[in-house]
């Protein structure tokens, strides 16, 4: 019996550190039921949810947060969300994750304000930046676009040169604003997205930058169209068949497909260029990676391309997918959910 009333003792013991270590914690944690009912929440929840322990005993986890964005978040079963305003404070913005646990859940509420702060800042400077640049470049680019080489041939390459770099420039300063504009949306103008004539223009593109230098096959096979921003998902689009002709050698196939998949539709660019070691693929979307800075400059990229197709795609639920075989080619695809694709009307 004593050998009992000892282990009781040890597990209780144990029980008060857990619950100790819970109650230092920063982060918020609250212990809903199969209900969503409150069970328990550490001090933390008090400072960054507004759940009071024990006032809140039992009470629902939606009727506590109103009609903010986390009880929505809540009641769709979403995964973890990031950059959500804390219900105590507009200015604390939280990351809120749901760990199944048993039979109940927990609610982590995470304080990121400094990390959202810093972010702006970021953001704000790239974009305060490349604004600042814009002009200056555009006049030092017209007065190069003044001078006539043929006036002076011992100049003529370095203004020719001179004028390939303040055009590069240009390029990189109308990304990185191309860039902050997307990031600064939380979404794009939504419109019935035509695919076919989208697709025979891409074809066009990719054939004026080919030169007949590669053959480019055009798979429409969905017959269907897209819900989004037309102008950005041209770009996005434009963006990987660009790439794939700037990276496939002479002679090689690119294929631009748009297909019916099981969830929805595919938009795939698929070429039999270089391709590109396993060990980059994931780092891609990064602003200015590249896997061969002096490929990539001499094919005339700025290497911001695929970090702009991410937020678009991101925009349209939709996320990059890149498959590639070093030496065999690459293939760049995203798909779209059923919510985002139009029936084309009879006649059409
Ligand atoms: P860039 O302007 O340098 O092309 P991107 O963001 O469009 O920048 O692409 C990033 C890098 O990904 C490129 O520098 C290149 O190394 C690689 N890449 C992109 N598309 C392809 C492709 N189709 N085949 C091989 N490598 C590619």
């Amino acid at each position: 019996m004593s050998a009992l009333r000892a282990r009781a003792r040890t597990l209780a013991a144990h029980l008060r550190d857990v619950r100790a270590v819970a109650r230092k914690l920063p982060d918020a944690l609250v212990l809903l039921d199969r209900d969503e009912r409150m069970r328990w929440a550490n001090p933390a929840a008090a400072r960054l949810l507004d759940v009071v322990w024990p006032r809140d005993r039992g009470l629902q986890a939606f009727a506590r947060f109103g009609g903010s964005a986390l009880a929505a978040w809540l009641r769709i079963d979403a995964p973890d969300i990031d950059d959500v305003d804390s219900p105590v404070e507009s200015g604390v913005r939280l990351q809120l994750s749901l760990l199944p646990y048993g039979e109940h859940r927990l609610l982590i509420a995470r304080d990121i304000s400094r990390i959202s702060r810093l972010e702006q800042v970021r953001r704000d400077f790239v974009a305060n930046v490349s604004h600042e640049l814009r002009t200056p470049l555009t006049v030092i680019h017209g007065y190069l676009e003044l001078l006539d080489p043929e006036d002076v041939p011992t100049l003529a390459p370095v203004l020719n040169e001179m004028r390939i770099q303040s055009q590069r420039m240009r390029q990189i300063v109308e990304d990185l604003l191309e860039l902050s504009r997307l990031e600064m949306q939380q979404r794009l103008p939504e419109e019935c997205v035509e695919m076919a004539p989208l697709l025979r223009t891409l074809r066009t593109e990719a054939e004026a930058l080919s030169h007949g230098r590669h053959r480019i096959v055009l798979a429409d096979e969905a017959d269907i169209d897209l819900l989004g921003s037309p102008n950005d998902l041209h770009s996005a689009f434009s963006n990987l068949v660009s790439n794939a002709v700037r990276y496939t050698p002479d002679g090689g196939v690119i294929t631009i497909a748009w297909r019916r998949t099981d969830a929805g539709a595919q938009y795939a660019v698929t070429d039999t260029g270089h391709g590109i070691p396993a060990e980059h693929l994931s780092r891609l979307t990064e602003r200015f990676y590249r896997v061969s800075s002096s490929r990539s400059r001499a094919s005339g990229g700025t290497g911001l391309g695929l970090s702009i197709v991410k937020h678009v795609l991101n925009l349209h639920e939709s996320d990059l997918r890149i498959d590639s075989e070093l030496g065999k080619g690459s293939t760049f695809s995203c798909e779209f959910p059923a919510s985002r694709l139009l029936e084309r009307s009879v006649g059409e």
